[in-house]
């Protein structure tokens, strides 16, 4: 099974896509915490992509699709992968067409409006260790691995406004690309995380059935 996860940044792709990589039992694949860690780690890719990150803008398509081409031809990745993160552009939609056999079976698209994800993005720490998030609030551990929360760079309100507008010009076109091949599963992304795994999980056994 292959999923994508598109949405805004805040929708809960991250969230949602560690649930669904575990009840799938196929890994999650997140384009911005492998570049996150790369930065962090002080790699060439990282020292490459540092500014683009923190001001917000997108990596080139070239260099995000031949890091996605490296890590689905993996082991792990042969009884599927969940995309979060990518493809952002509608050229890296169609290099994922070119370097995969056969295509995305299902793409989630997790819609929540620009408001709630201003909000959302404002108000959440990240986890440095394994990239879970959570509201604000007096806690400064990870409670899933007690790796350290913190804001990330791009998280403060002046990059969020650029990361929404980028993702209205060049990630929202993916629905109607992914609505013309019929793979697209529309889910209300309001509410509690639980709430929003179930609808996915009956969003996509309805695909999936037809
Ligand atoms: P995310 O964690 O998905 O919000 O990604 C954080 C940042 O990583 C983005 O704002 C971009 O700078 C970069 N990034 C992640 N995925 C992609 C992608 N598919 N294409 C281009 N840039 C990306």
């Amino acid at each position: 099974m292959k999923i994508v996860l598109l949405g805004p940044p805040g929708a809960g792709k991250g969230t949602q896509g560690v649930r669904l990589s575990k009840t799938q039992m196929i890994p999650q694949i997140s384009t911005g915490d492998m570049l996150r860690k790369a930065v962090s780690d002080g790699t060439a890719l990282g020292k490459e992509v540092q500014s683009i990150i923190r001001d917000g803008k997108l990596v080139p398509d070239e260099l995000i699709v031949s890091i996605i081409e490296e890590r689905i031809a993996q082991e792990d990745c042969r009884e599927g992968f969940i995309l979060d993160g990518f493809p952002r552009t509608i050229e890296q939609a169609k290099a994922l067409e070119r370097v995969m056999p056969e295509s995305v079976d299902v793409t989630v698209y997790l819609n929540v409006p620009a408001g709630e994800v201003i909000e959302r993005l404002s108000g959440r720490l990240t986890c440095r260790e394994c990239g879970a998030v959570y509201p604000k609030q007096d806690i400064s551990v990870c409670p899933a691995c007690s790796g350290a929360l913190y804001q990330r760079e791009d998280d403060q309100r002046s990059t969020i406004e650029h990361r929404i507008n980028v993702y209205m010009e060049h990630t929202a076109p993916l629905v109607e690309f992914y609505r013309e091949r019929n793979k697209l599963v529309e889910i209300d992304g309001l509410g509690e995380p639980d709430e929003v795994s179930d609808r996915i999980e009956a969003g996509i056994s309805e695909v999936m059935s037809q």
